[in-house]
């Protein structure tokens, strides 16, 4: 047997490292050793009682992993291979990768980009793949670093900080906006050139103009609610933003106006079903044109399973920075 983490509502609802086999496992073609998975904001809504991610219990969450095939039933996948999995079911209505094995559809494994070590693969994570993702969909879209600044919000988080550090090795001038501007140093070390506070993009004593003064030509916008509302008015002519989150809440109470008078694009990211093809080329750029010259300084806080319920709580309060890894082999 190994070691996994659990959670169960049979009350009280609980959090804690079990003993589990290969036969309780889920059906797949592909066993994975895993070596690292990391701690999402989904993550932390999978281990508390109403976050509405779990489906039935006990389940073991965790959205990604990397580690080694251990065996496989599907030709494509060979014992050995280093292998990373995100998104479909994992970690959702499928065991995920707080495990130290892990069971899953041979369709939802990506080779290990060359270029990419089992850690760094986790130090993106999920996180990562989300903003990689979201500056892929904006250069689809015309955005390009000789056309002005870039905007990423929720900077001081994961997806934020995968954007700040991606966005800065490509060469982006990039604007970071925290809750946190304690972390100014922090973020100017991922590549970030300015770093403003929540509250110099959106004022909730203020008035909100459904148009204001263009002040950047994109945004990464992992938290959305009304921040999203009031970067929509301060988006250049004919810019971007993409959108991947909700930190800030759900409801975006915007006009139509940034997007007939300025040409403004929405761009809505989903890392979850993303097509294998867009997976495979995004995972590549991630090892390549957008790897920043030094990842680690993207990694908050490592743990281990025995640590995890505390990181889990804490990436629900803001208590984590940048990436929470998880060793598990
Ligand atoms: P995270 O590490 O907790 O980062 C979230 C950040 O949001 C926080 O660090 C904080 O940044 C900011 N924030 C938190 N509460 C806020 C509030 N009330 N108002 C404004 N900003 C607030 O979480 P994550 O794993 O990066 O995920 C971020 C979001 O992206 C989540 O909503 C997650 O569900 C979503 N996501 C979506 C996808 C997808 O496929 N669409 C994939 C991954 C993640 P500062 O401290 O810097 O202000």
């Amino acid at each position: 047997s190994f070691q996994a983490l659990f959670v169960d509502n049979t009350e009280p609802f609980s959090v804690a490292v079990k003993p589990v086999s290969l036969d309780d496992l889920p059906a797949g073609e592909v066993i994975i050793k895993v070596a690292y998975s990391s701690v999402n904001y989904k993550d932390g809504l999978a281990s508390i009682p109403d976050g509405n991610i779990v489906k039935s219990y006990p389940f073991v969450p965790g959205i990604d992993l990397s580690g080694v095939v251990e065996s496989s039933e599907d030709e494509r996948y060979k014992p050995g291979q280093p292998v990373l999995v995100t998104g479909y079911g994992f970690g959702v209505s499928h065991f995920g990768g707080y495990s130290e094995y892990a069971r899953v559809p041979a369709d939802w494994v990506v080779p290990l980009p060359d270029g990419l070590s089992l850690r760094e693969a986790m130090i993106y994570g999920t996180a990562g793949f989300t903003a990689a993702m979201s500056i892929q969909a904006l250069e689809d879209n015309g955005v390009s670093p000789d056309q002005g600044k870039v905007l990423v919000t929720g900077a001081a988080g994961g997806v934020g900080g995968a954007a700040v550090a991606m966005l800065a090795a490509r060469g982006y001038h990039v604007v970071a906006g925290t809750g946190r501007t304690l972390e100014s140093d922090y973020l100017k070390g991922l590549g970030a050139a300015e770093v403003i506070s929540r509250s110099e993009i959106y004022d909730p004593e203020a008035k909100q103009r459904p148009l204001d003064k263009q002040l950047w030509q994109a945004a990464v916008d992992p938290v959305g609610g009304n921040q999203l509302a009031a970067i929509l008015s301060k988006i250049a002519y004919r810019g971007s933003v993409a959108v991947s989150g909700l930190t800030g809440g759900t409801k975006v109470p915007t006009t139509v106006l940034p997007f007939i008078l300025r040409g403004v694009n929405l761009l809505g990211i989903d890392s979850v079903f993303c097509p294998a093809e867009l997976r495979l080329k995004v995972w590549g750029r991630m090892a390549n044109d957008l790897k920043p010259a030094d990842l680690e300084t993207l990694v908050g806080r490592e743990v281990t399973l025995a640590e995890l319920p505390q990181a889990l709580a804490d990436i629900l309060k803001s208590n984590t920075r940048g990436r929470v890894l998880v060793k598990l082999s």
